[in-house]
Order: structure tokens, then sequence, then C-alpha cells
């Protein structure tokens, strides 16, 4: 069984064939020592096994959001409590910026609660991207849906990364979104691929989904013409006001499974321990470096949840012997 499994991950990783439900679904039932080996083996054989990436995420616009996805406390239909703000200050994000350059960050990623950019706050998204990649920082945008326009002109203000998650299966997505379609991500991604910036795509966990909307997700993903270049698994921390805010946990053993198989599906991707690591023993965490995951996001915050903080992950990193991995690193992989 083990090997026919692993022929069918060479081969469709080669890229050889596309991923199916099936295929995908008999690596995740793997027994878990099995699956976890296998893709701990595929991570060393694409990445430094001891470094962590280390990115920095700032919500340059917060709430008043018109989209309506169940988990989110910034959407308009939701009685968070939490109040709209206007696009932050050129010189407000730079300072922030340099602070996350200076806790380890290579990477600063900023998120705006839109649907998409208006074009009147262009000008201002190109200037933060310029502004952050001079201090030598990778640069990344989650804004919303984008134009091929729009896309080109973050492209060519020399924007690295755009975040645009899919979040679920494409059978699932309308119990968790309705004011936008599973297609219209889609649509996103490939202006962000065609306009030549890198794709930051994946998911959450503990929506509601079954075990095959998870992998559905990941099947997707990997069959892109060319899959994102960071594959980010949040699992759901259930936002009070949000209709998800009484969702129950998820399975700590299925979080590192899904981890294991977005390593196997996407070997040469970045895969991030996203939201909910605040939930997450420094033991399952361990085990989901173990399986994959080389990314994680750091401070105290992460748009309007609460991220460890870098006390707790300095703390944890040091423990494991993991090491950030540095701008030079990252060239080379
Ligand atoms: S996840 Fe993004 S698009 Fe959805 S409601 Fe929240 S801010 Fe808006």
């Amino acid at each position: 069984m083990l090997e026919t499994v692993v022929a069918v991950v060479e081969q469709s990783a080669g890229g050889q064939d596309p991923w199916t439900l099936g295929t995908a679904r008999d690596l995740y039932d793997l027994p878990f020592n099995d699956l976890i080996y296998r893709s701990h083996t595929f991570h060393r054989a694409n990445f430094d096994a001891n470094s962590v990436q280390l990115s920095k995420l700032l919500n340059i616009k917060t709430g008043g959001c018109p989209e309506d996805c169940g988990y989110c406390s910034q959407s308009a239909h939701h009685a968070s409590g939490l109040t709209a703000s206007k696009l932050m200050k050129l010189d407000d994000v730079v300072s922030e910026a340099l602070k996350a350059k200076e806790s380890g960050a290579t990477r600063y990623c900023m998120g705006a609660a839109w649907r998409s950019p208006k074009p009147r706050d262009e000008p201002a998204i190109v200037e933060m991207v310029k502004a952050v990649k001079s201090l030598g920082l990778e640069t990344c945008m989650t804004l919303g849906m984008l134009s091929p326009q729009q896309a080109e002109t973050f492209a060519d203000a020399g924007l690295d990364y755009y975040n645009h998650n899919i979040d679920t299966s494409e059978r699932f997505y309308p119990e968790v979104i309705t004011s936008r379609t599973f297609d219209d991500r889609l649509e996103t991604l490939a202006h962000v691929r065609e306009a030549g910036i890198k794709v930051c795509s994946g998911g959450i966990l503990g929506m509601g989904e079954s075990v095959d909307d998870r992998i559905d997700m990941l099947v997707t993903l990997a069959n892109l013409p060319v899959p994102p270049e960071s594959v980010p698994i949040n699992m759901l921390i259930p936002m009070p006001g949000s209709r998800l805010a009484n969702a129950g946990p998820v399975d700590p053993i299925e979080f590192i499974r899904i981890i294991a198989l977005a390593r196997l599906m996407m070997p040469a991707s970045s895969v991030r321990l996203t939201a909910g690591r605040t939930a997450m023993s420094d033991e399952m965490q361990a085990l989901c470096f173990f399986a994959g995951a080389n990314s994680i996001f750091i401070g105290d915050t992460l748009l309007t949840a609460a991220n460890p903080g870098n006390d707790r992950d300095s703390s944890l990193l040091s423990r494991l012997g993991l090491r950030p991995t540095s701008v030079e690193m990252q060239g080379e992989l």
C-alpha cells in the first residue's frame, strides 16, 4: 500500500497527473507515522528542515468589509463590535515594518478589509509596497479581488506576494461565503499569477467542513497551473459576533495530517502555520514543523486575532533548534 501511494506522490509531484480527491485521500488515510515520515522526507528534500520563515501581518485598513465571510470579525455583516478604520498612513506602515524587521521578519504582509481596492486607494498601496521593499523586506498584500490591471500595477511597484485564500473546497465554499464565488477567487489568483506576482493561497480548518472538503481544497491548490509558492493553513479562531463564533475545535491529529498532505502535494511550496497557533500546544506545532510546515506569522496579533507573541515563539524555535530563514536562504530555495 505505502509503495503504491509513494508512487502516486512522486508522479503527481512531478507534474504528470493532476491530483484527485481519491489519490490525495489515500495519502491522508495512511497510518500517521507513515504519513509524516513521508512528508518529512519530502520536506527535507526541498527545504532546510531546521529553518522557519518568519512573516509579520499588519492590518492597514480594519473592519467595515462588505463581504460576508462567516469566520471574519471584520465583515460589516457581523456584530463584532469592531470599529472600521481608514487606510493607515504610509509613515505608520513603515515604522511598523521596521519593528517587524527588527523582530526577525523577512516578509511584511499588509491586509485591508476590502472587497477589492478602489482606484483611489491604488497610489497609496503602490507607495507602501515601494517603501516596505526599500527596507529590504519582501512585500505581500491581501486586499481582496484584483482586476488584471490592478495586479499589473502592484507588480510594477515591486509587490512580491499576493495573498488570496480559497478558504475551503468549492463544494463547501457557499456555506461560508455568499458575497463572492469560488470562481471569483480563482480568477484573482490567475490575474496575480499572470502579472508575475508570487501567489499565497490556502484555507481554514474548523468551519464545519468535512475531511474531504479539506483535502479538496489542497487538490484545487495543487492542480493550479503553478501551485502557490506559499500555502497558509489556518485553524479557525472563532471570533465573537461572527457566524462561526460557536464552531467546535479541530482535532490536532487531523490538522497535522493536512499539513503533511500539503507538503506532499506541493513539495516546493512554503506551508505556513497561520491563525490558531495560540490554541496549539508547543508539541502540536513541533509536529506540524516535522510534517512540513516551514513558515509562521510572528507578533502578538494577526489582523484582529491573537498570535503567540515573540517571546513564546523565540522560546519554541530555540527549544526545537529551528532557525529563522534569511532572505538570502529564501532566494536559494
Ligand atoms: S476575510 Fe477579508 S474579505 Fe472576508 S469579510 Fe474579512 S476582511 Fe472582508
